[in-house]
């Protein structure tokens, strides 16, 4: 039977095969040969192109006419320009398919005579010689003999191409002819194999082999397909229940124990199981957290690790399986046999790649887990860590989430009170902390500042200048120690006086400084009120000069100078007096008396140095402090030109000339009280009234 189907296939192929390749072989044949007939006519025409450009204009004939006059040279020179493009063209087709190489050859060698002898006639005619009918002649020759030789060319050529022409109809015929046989022969052999497969199908015993093999076939197709989709379905229906469970899982919002148990009484439904437990670590031992089925009542039950399947399981990260408990000795027997287990399998609850417990299920039966179960147990017991790492992290971060609102409410609660205090206080309040930021300010700082700087630091906050005034005291708070000290702050006032306390703050050691507590008022007012009492108790109003109690205040600090510096310094107190002053008072008034007084405190300050202090003591006595003064001689020499000074003042303005009697008391050593000192310069004063007034005398006391 099979011999007689390959035998019927390789006729039908053979029938194929010539169908497919005569007719296209024969097709060739004919398109080459018609290749071969248009390659000739079109040889033919280049030729007739090519003799056309041999046309002689007067005769018609084809060829040149070559003459010693210029009017020919033309015809010829454009004809001699077609031959040499056209003859290497055409040379290439003629030697492959129509002439000899020798026929062309000489084609070739006459044109290059003729180009030869007419470059003589032109250089003839330019030289004004002229060959008349001698060169006709032998120009006349050259072109008959070219034009003979592509002649014969031609009619060769157009017999060839005649020649191919018929050879391709003939071809083309037979071909058709060929093509229709090969048809018939087709429809033949078709038939003949139809007819012998037709047969073959209605053979009965060969139908009855190819039915009970597709049978059988199908049979077992059918069988396997039924299997997978049986086990499809349960596999579905359990991952099915797997989902739910989880869903359940993470809707419960119960406590941990009410969560497990949900996952114990579901594994009765998920596997083979009569009971599930899970085990959480408690130290060296593992506690049953949940149990189902016929463990059930053993909630509590507590195991040493060590000599337990789930220990095991725990140490290794793995999922352990003993279909047999009663012959594996890794199993705690006594805990078994109390839950009624012939089978378990125990997989690791994983919280982040921790082992905090198992979940087994086990079975009264030996072998009563397949893998199917195994898989479940393993599945569940991911979830099931995941879910407990959730819940616990839920757990522990709600209660810390608790703790941490009470704290922060609390906090809240004092800060609230903290800022109703401080905004209170009508003061700037702010807490800095050690890396000299401002951790809180009170509501005074936009108030008074327009701008709050909580956030920046200090020096982000205020001038270089004025950071480096403060650095002192910030310095002195971090250190620990209170610092107190007067401030013109700048406000959007203008600079304001501002009393500033910087009080550190300690940690809960007592010792660490974290910062400091500034606490800044506002002491413009006063202090500026303060400045204006201050300088009216010490200033004389009229000439500026310091009053009687600071002078003697003033002396009786550098007699203190003097008498603690090492070499025992020297000062001098001048005591002035106007002379005669009351008969200005008579005669010019009393303002005119105050003006005198004025210039004359000016004329005073003008003689002497800018660290002398000069004090008026009472109506028109002044004194002058100097110190370190040198030598008695030198002060004398102060003195005359406080004298000269004086005398020039009514030269100088609209003033009257007035004089002054100047007394010295010049001290050593320092052991003295300023009136003292004083009063021996007014002793001295009272000397020079004496001796005529307008001159100073000295007294002299060294105390060292
Ligand atoms: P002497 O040369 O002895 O010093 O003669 P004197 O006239 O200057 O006498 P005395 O120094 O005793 O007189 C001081 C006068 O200065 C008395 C007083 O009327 C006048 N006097 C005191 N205080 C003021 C003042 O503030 N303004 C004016 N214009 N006169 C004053
Ligand atoms: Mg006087």
């Amino acid at each position: 039977m099979k011999r007689k189907l390959r035998i019927a296939f390789s006729l039908g192929l053979i029938v194929l095969i010539c169908d497919a390749i005569v007719p296209f072989v024969l097709a060739e044949r004919v398109t080459q040969k018609h290749d071969i007939a248009n390659k000739i006519e079109a040889d033919v025409h280049r030729l007739n192109y090519l003799l056309s450009a041999y046309k002689d204009t007067e005769t018609g004939e084809r060829g040149f006419m070559l003459s010693g006059s210029a009017e020919y040279l033309e015809p010829y020179v454009s004809g001699r320009h077609a031959i040499e493009a056209l003859l290497p063209q055409i040379g290439k087709s003629l030697t492959t398919d129509l002439a000899q190489p020798a026929e062309y050859r000489g084609l070739l060698e006459l044109d290059r005579q003729a180009v030869q002898y007419q470059r003589e006639q032109i250089d003839t005619r330019r030289v004004g010689k002229t060959t008349g009918a001698e060169d006709y002649k032998r120009g006349k020759a050259i072109m008959d003999a070219i034009r003979i030789k592509v002649g014969a060319i031609t009619q060769r050529a157009d017999r060839l191409a005649a020649a191919a022409n018929t050879s391709a109809a003939a071809l083309e015929e037979r071909s058709r002819w060929l093509t229709v046989a090969v048809t018939i022969v087709d429809v033949l052999l078709f038939s003949a194999a139809f007819g012998f497969a037709m047969r073959l199908l209605h053979s009965e015993e060969y139908a009855g082999r190819v039915a009970e093999l597709a049978n059988e076939h199908l049979l077992a197709e059918g069988t396997l397909r039924y299997e997978a989709m049986r086990k499809l379905e349960a596999h579905a229906h359990k991952l099915n229940q797997i989902i739910e469970m989880q869903m359940a899982l993470s809707q419960t919002t119960s406590h941990l124990e009410d969560f497990v148990a949900l996952v114990v009484e579901r594994m009765l439904l998920l596997s083979s199981a009569s009971g599930a437990v899970v085990e959480m670590v408690e130290g060296d031992e593992v506690v049953y957290l949940a149990a189902s089925g016929t463990a059930a009542d053993f909630i509590g039950l507590r195991m040493p690790r060590a000599s337990s399947l789930s220990g095991m399981s725990i140490a290794e990260k793995k999922v352990m399986i003993s279909q047999d408990i009663a012959s594996d000795p890794r199993v705690n027997h006594a805990a078994a046999v109390k839950i009624g287990a012939a089978a378990v399998v125990v997989a690791p609850l994983l919280r982040r790649g921790e082992a905090v417990g198992v979940l087994k299920i086990f079975s009264n039966m030996t072998d009563g887990f397949d893998e199917s179960d195994v898989q479940t147990v393993q599945l569940v017991a991911g979830l099931l860590g995941a879910a407990l790492a959730d819940r616990l992290a839920f757990e522990t971060n709600t209660a810390l989430l608790e703790e941490r609102t009470c704290a922060l409410a609390a906090l809240g609660q004092q800060q609230q009170l903290l800022r109703s205090i401080t905004d209170g206080i009508p003061a700037l309040v702010a807490f800095i902390d050690g890396d000299e930021r401002y951790q809180y300010t009170n509501k005074h700082y936009l108030e008074m500042l327009g701008k709050d700087p909580l956030g920046e630091t200090i020096r982000g906050s205020v001038s270089e200048e004025r950071y480096e005034i403060l650095k002192e005291h910030i310095d002195m708070a971090l250190s620990g120690r209170a610092a107190e000290f007067e401030y013109r702050l700048q406000t959007m006032d203008g600079l304001r006086y501002t009393q500033i306390h910087f009080i550190p703050q300690f940690d809960g050691d007592g010792r660490t400084v974290n910062g400091f507590c500034v606490l800044a008022w506002d002491v413009h007012t006063r202090k500026e009120q303060e400045m204006k009492w201050q300088s009216r108790a010490l200033v004389d109003q009229l000439t500026g000069a310091h009053n009687r109690f600071s002078f003697v205040d003033a002396v009786g600090q550098a007699l203190a100078r003097q008498h603690q510096a090492d070499n025992g310094g020297k000062l001098a107190v001048f005591y002035l007096d106007i002379d005669h002053f009351k008969s200005i008072n008579d005669t010019l008034g009393h303002a005119a008396g105050d003006s005198v007084l004025s210039a004359f405190a000016g004329a005073l300050k003008s003689a002497i140095r800018a660290s002398d202090i000069l004090g008026r003591i009472g109506g028109d006595e002044f004194c002058i402090l100097l110190e370190n003064v040198g030598s008695l001689d030198n002060t004398r020499r102060i003195a005359d030109k406080v004298l000269e000074h004086v005398r020039a003042l009514g030269s100088k303005r609209d003033l009257p000339l007035i004089t002054t009697s100047l007394g010295i008391a010049f001290v050593e050593g320092g052991a003295m009280d300023a009136a003292e000192v004083i009063e021996l310069a007014d002793a001295a004063l009272y000397e020079a009234k004496q001796a005529g007034r307008n001159r100073h005398a000295e007294r002299s006391v060294s105390t060292a």
